[in-house]
């Protein structure tokens, strides 16, 4: 069991400095009964450190980007070149033109790119890049799915399945929430009755086409292809967020991905990413169609700019992290290492009788408690959330560190190890059991 006095001491010093203590609402508490967030100190590898000089296994991987574990040699190599050669230039350099072309290589629907710093920015891009180029106004997106804090897509779903939607934080004016529509995930007859009502305002259809953030929820088959053809149909462009998605599973994105069989009709028009890409550092990157993306300035009408766009550490550091996962055979493993993880945990739930449903995608997986399936959010919402928090705090006690949140995956890294792996089981055995009691 671990004790965090030190933990418990930042947090109450945090709160009279930093709004809630922390610095994005996901790292509070909040979602698993409060208190004081682990406050750490160190990482390395598959483990982190607190203040308190307890050790963890890391499977919250910061929301994503880590993938290679933390202070990989190769990465940290890069990044301390970037800062020896200075940080920010304010110039174009070579660096971006090698990301660029490694983003090309693994995503064929990119043309040309661009980067910016973080998946919100991004997305909120390929938003205006599709208004500008089908010269329309309205978005439509699926509930459940985060895009980041921009107002357009901070929007909830309306009381129908193809409503007007409503806005998801206080700040965002109805106006601007009434130009996206929210339809369930996993739903063509409620994406077709959208378009249908309001195709010829629609400049873009949205998704995660993997979902990632109401658990790791896969679409269903011909959903991608269903959406792509309907939005084409309706003269509206397909935006993939894969922020989350992109190099997560395989070396590329959904469109390239193996789980898919017709890769030439999920092909979206643009692509929003971050996380991975950055390897840890702050990015974002758009991309898509030449004629799409030349709507951007300083070719097109579009604006865009970033004073940190590009920069030289968090671009060294996405390269170098892309050259890892290039490597041969480091998908397969982790992999390998999550569906032993993943099929343990159920194993446990079921022999301990509780309501567990385990959605794994190659090395990420979510846990939901629940005893039906989840493929929306309907679905994800309709799940234990005390039981979660329960299992949380069990698990953390334990030295095992996941997302404060019930919507949230499990992440593997090439850091994890088969023993990392037994540990978690056996803790997740000890969780599971208590909670049956
Ligand atoms: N899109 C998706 C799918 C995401 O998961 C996230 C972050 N969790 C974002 C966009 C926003 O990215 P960022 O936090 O870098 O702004």
């Amino acid at each position: 069991t671990t004790s965090r006095p030190h933990s418990e001491q930042l947090y109450a010093e945090a709160l009279q400095h930093i709004v809630g203590g922390v610095n994005s609402p996901s790292r509070s508490f909040k979602a698993v009964g409060g208190g004081a967030p682990v406050f750490m100190k160190r990482a390395q590898g598959a483990y982190f450190y607190d203040v308190d000089d307890n050790r963890y296994i890391d499977y919250l991987c910061a929301y994503g980007p880590i993938i290679t574990g933390h202070a990989h040699p190769h990465i940290t190599a890069a990044i301390t070149r970037a800062a020896e050669n200075g940080v920010l230039y304010g110039t174009p350099t070579e660096l971006e033109i090698t990301l660029a072309k490694k983003l090309k290589a693994a995503i064929p629907s990119l043309d040309k790119v661009r980067f910016v710093n973080s998946g919100t920015e991004a997305v909120m891009t390929t938003i205006r890049v599709a208004r500008a180029y089908t010269k329309r106004n309205k978005i439509i997106k699926f509930a459940g799915c985060y895009h980041g804090h921009s107002d357009l897509v901070l929007v909830a779903a309306g009381s129908g399945p193809s409503t007007l939607g409503i806005p998801d934080s206080a700040g965002i004016p109805t106006s601007i929430a009434h130009e996206v529509i929210t339809v369930p995930f996993n739903d063509l007859e409620g994406l077709k009755q959208a378009l249908e009502r309001w195709g010829d305002d629609v400049a873009a259809v949205m998704v995660e086409p993997i979902v990632g953030n109401f658990g790791m929820v896969m679409p269903k088959p011909g959903f991608l292809e269903g959406l792509c053809a309907m939005t084409r149909e309706a003269g509206a462009l397909v935006i993939y967020d894969e922020v989350i998605t992109g190099f997560r599973f395989h070396y590329g994105t959904s469109q390239t991905f193996d789980a898919f069989p017709d890769h030439a009709a999920i092909e979206p028009d643009l692509t929003a990413l971050g996380k991975i890409i950055g390897g840890g550092l702050p990015i974002g990157a758009y991309g898509g169609r030449r004629e799409v993306m030349e709507q951007v300035a300083p070719l097109g009408p579009a604006y865009q700019a970033g004073t940190m766009a590009g920069n030289p550490a968090s671009i060294s550091s996405g390269i170098a992290c892309l050259d890892v996962l290039e490597q041969p055979g480091v998908y397969e493993r982790m992999d390998a290492l999550a569906a032993k993880l993943a099929n343990a945990i159920k194993d446990s739930a079921d022999r301990h009788g509780v309501p567990l449903t385990v959605n794994r995608i190659r090395g990420s997986f979510s846990t939901h408690f629940c005893a039906h399936p989840v493929t929306n959010y309907d679905e994800a919402q309709d799940t234990d959330g005390e039981a979660f928090a329960q299992f949380f705090r069990l698990m953390l006690e334990q030295g095992i560190c996941l997302a404060p949140s019930k919507y949230e995956a499990w992440f593997l890294t090439t850091a994890h190890t088969e023993a990392d792996i037994a540990l978690t089981i056996e803790a997740a055995d000890n969780a599971l059991r208590q909670m049956a009691r």
